[in-house]
């Protein structure tokens, strides 16, 4: 036998099983709810208009480094606009200089290395004892944070009679439960997959009792301008804990595959934000992270992470990334409104505001697994067994024909 023959039998995050069903399915009226990717309304893929043209122009301009290694810590240039995107810095008062010396920036093999790296320099130089993780979340919190040995709890965040963030019970297991330099990983906006975020008030209660219990909150942002289209609305819950904790320290994760459709090209930052306005020890965090890339990939891709530095340099380019998001959150908008307001032409049963009220790219339906696979089965309408379903799947000629299966289903 083979050295490798008991291997354990891993179940790869079930989204890309359901890619291949999708697939290999030949009926003429399938429709893909699954994967967290962006789609136009002929249900292709979409690259933006921005990032067509700034690809454009690199290519004329035919730098003859641009295909030179980064440095370890990635493009310089790249990882301060990252940051000042996310944390809302702008006018450069000496207020915000003074907060900008307590971020430590890196490049990272996108979101999802971002969570990886944080991960991994936190279970080395934190040592929390546990992470609290949203139950439910992107299954690739669980995955990252097992590969790290670090224990894994979960904290309630979705209360499924009412179809609504559970605010109290977050709260009260935290408040219970939790303890002094503890994890709690927290969606910045648009929660994947339930599409349902703390309001204002919630999150400040949430950044009270972080602060209040030592707990050192880890920021997911994944959909910055992309759930409302409002780049700094879909930051407010970061900045708001940047500001108005000085003393906590927290970090965060940015990917910038959804709002700049670089999905392939594994665009992001980790940002380690200390207590201390120090450049020394920024660079002394800064140093140890690098000290972590060098060991894994040496270092981020360049291609990406150069067309969004040269969008976030030119306030014109800018503008033009701000209309591509407002194209973006639009359409996904008008696709929860078209869907909803079929359900209700049908009179389906059961109550559906939700699919209108929650944000971002993915509606948690209600619908049971059961359900799902009917779904699939009898209508090849394929979305995951949570019962989440990705809206930009949805397109102006198969809403109808999933609302009528999604009819067909709950009765
Ligand atoms: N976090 C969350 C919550 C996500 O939904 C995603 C994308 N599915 C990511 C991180 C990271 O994705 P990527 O690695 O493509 O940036």
């Amino acid at each position: 036998p083979s050295l490798f023959s008991e291997l354990p039998r891993y179940q790869i995050d079930s989204v890309f099983a359901l890619i291949a069903d999708y697939i290999a399915d030949t009926h003429p009226e399938k429709v893909s709810l699954g994967p967290g990717v962006y789609r136009d309304d002929q249900g292709a893929p979409w690259p933006l208009n921005v990032v067509e043209k700034v690809e454009k122009q690199l290519f004329e301009k035919n730098d003859a480094g641009r295909h030179e290694y980064l440095t370890i810590a990635g493009d310089g240039t790249f990882l301060e606009l990252a940051r000042d995107l996310c944390f809302g810095f702008g006018e450069g008062t000496p207020e915000e200089e003074k907060l900008k010396l307590k971020i430590a920036s890196v490049q990272t093999i996108s979101g999802t290395g971002a969570n990886h790296m944080g991960a991994l320099f936190l279970s080395k130089y934190l040592k929390p004892a546990r992470v609290w993780i949203s139950d439910p979340t992107w299954m690739n919190h669980h995955t990252i944070w097992e590969l790290q040995g670090v224990e894994r709890r979960t904290y309630p965040y979705y209360h499924a009679e009412k179809r609504a963030f559970d605010f109290e019970g977050m709260m009260a297991t935290l408040e219970e439960q939790a303890e002094k330099n503890d994890v709690i990983l927290l969606h910045a906006c648009a929660h994947n997959p339930t599409g349902l975020d703390p309001t204002k008030e919630q999150w400040k209660a949430i950044a009270d009792l972080c602060e209040r219990k030592g707990l050192f909150p880890f920021f997911d942002s994944a959909y910055q301008g992309f759930a409302s289209g409002n780049l700094t609305e879909d930051s407010w819950s970061v900045q708001y804990f940047l500001r108005n904790k000085p003393n906590m320290e927290m970090c965060l994760a940015q990917s910038f595959s959804k709002n700049f459709g670089l999905y392939g090209q594994r665009v992001g930052a980790f940002h380690l934000v200390s207590n201390e306005p120090s450049s020394e020890l920024r660079e002394s965090i800064k140093v140890n992270l690098c000290h972590l890339i060098r060991g894994e990939y040496s270092m981020a891709p360049r291609g990406g992470s150069t067309i969004v530095k040269t969008v976030l340099l030119d306030e014109q380019l800018k503008k033009e990334w701000q209309n591509d998001l407002t194209i973006m959150s639009d359409r996904i908008k008008v696709m929860r409104k078209a869907l909803y307001d079929e359900l209700q032409r049908l009179g389906t049963p059961g109550t559906w505001e939700h699919l209108v009220t929650q944000i971002g790219m993915f509606s948690y339906t209600g619908l049971t697994a059961a359900q799902c696979h009917a779904l699939r089965g009898k209508h090849h309408v394929y979305m995951l067994d949570s019962g989440r379903a990705s809206i930009t799947g949805l397109t102006s000629e198969n809403v109808v024909y999933v609302a009528r299966a999604f009819d067909d289903v709950v009765r």
